[in-house]
């Protein structure tokens, strides 16, 4: 371990993938300012290492070790810029901030409670759930530029959000290191109840006038029934990103399937759920070694124990390779691959 920078050497990052997969990083380091992120990224530059931001590690497959330098990002704090203006440091926990916000009143992230993960990995994909996305409250963020050494703002616009992307995935993909997001919420909000299983669980308990109260601890519920808990069984969530494909290819997949479920995305194109592909497939609880598909949700691959991350990602290019075969569809992962 280096004294000034307290940096370790072969760390063991198995408890900082949710995954579970046994990897090890050549080098990491905490940082809990944005000048222990700045002298970080100079030590990594100076020796010419990769460098990986490491949030929660709930979106992230380690498929080999990691020859570079992981950030692991503790960067903590949150600041009213106004009433309902909310400034959030990066490493604060995105499921924390729900229940706070929540708490005070605020309107707007209500619908993605349960989210495991860091604030700012958020913008990363746009998180999403229960017809609302980060979009939709996100007003700014400031990011840490690697080459240049500037701390940057990104207007909502500049994050170029789609469906699980950003800029952040695509042409900033490891180049930028978000340091803060800021939330325009709302204090009076009206709650979104559009998700067919939000809608149900909220009339199964008789609730006619929601408050985001009552949304947030219907949304825990059903994620808590549905998706398997990261602290019992190694996961990432969804695996794969549900595919758009046109209306076309879909009426022709109809015919064969009526059961196929979509989701309109334009006139011409559709969304279907990689989920309900992998399931139709057969892959349902399915085990290659330690590495599997969930019982009750095909999206979520697992590691049932002792799953390498090669394990998982051969167990996910099988999937995909099935899924084309059958379906003509090519699944697209959701997670970020290392190595
Ligand atoms: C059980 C479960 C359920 C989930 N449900 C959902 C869901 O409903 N909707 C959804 O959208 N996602 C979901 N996810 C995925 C995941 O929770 C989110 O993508 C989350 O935002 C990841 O946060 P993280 O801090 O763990 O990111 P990490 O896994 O640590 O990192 C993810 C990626 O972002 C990069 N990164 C992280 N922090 C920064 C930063 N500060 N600056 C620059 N790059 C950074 C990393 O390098 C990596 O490429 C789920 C995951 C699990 C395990």
């Amino acid at each position: 371990m280096s004294t000034e920078l307290s940096i370790h050497n072969d760390f063991d990052l198995s408890t900082f993938n949710t995954m579970g997969v046994s990897s090890k990083a050549s080098h990491f380091i905490e940082i809990s300012s944005v000048s222990e992120l700045q002298k970080a990224v100079r030590f990594a530059q100076g020796k010419k290492l990769d460098i990986l931001i490491l949030g929660g590690g709930s979106n992230i497959l380690f498929k080999n070790d990691f020859d570079g330098l992981v950030i692991y990002n503790a960067l903590k704090g949150r600041d009213f810029l106004s009433d309902t203006e909310l400034k959030i440091a990066a490493g604060e926990n995105w499921h924390e901030l729900v229940l706070f916000c929540v708490e005070h009143g605020l309107g707007g992230i209500e619908n993605l409670s349960l989210i495991p993960g860091s604030v700012g990995a958020a913008p990363i994909q746009n998180i999403g759930a229960y017809g609302v996305e980060l979009e939709n409250v996100f007003l700014s963020l400031e990011a840490f530029i690697i080459d240049s050494g500037e701390l940057k703002t990104f207007t909502k616009d500049e994050c170029k959000f789609g469906y699980r992307e950003s800029i952040f995935k695509k042409e900033l993909k490891g180049k930028a290191v978000i340091t803060s997001v800021t939330l325009r919420l709302s204090k009076d909000h009206n709650v979104n109840t559009s998700y067919k299983a939000l809608s149900e669980k909220l009339a199964e308990k008789g609730i006619s006038e929601p408050d985001i109260k009552d949304i947030s601890d219907c949304v825990i519920e059903i994620r808590q029934s549905k998706l398997p808990d990261p602290k019992q069984i190694g996961n990432t969530g969804s695996f794969f990103k549900n595919p758009v494909i046109s209306v076309q290819h879909f009426n022709q997949l109809k015919s064969e399937y009526p059961d196929l479920p979509s989701y309109p995305v334009t006139e011409r194109q559709v969304k279907v759920p990689a989920g309900w592909l992998i399931d139709k497939a057969g892959w349902k609880g399915r085990k290659r070694g330690d590495a599997g598909v969930h019982t009750k949700q095909a999206l979520v691959l697992v590691n049932h124990g002792n799953a390498s991350g090669e394990e998982i990602w051969n167990l996910a290019t099988e999937i995909c390779l099935s899924i084309k075969e059958k379906f003509n569809i090519s699944l697209v992962p959701e997670v970020n691959i290392i190595g």
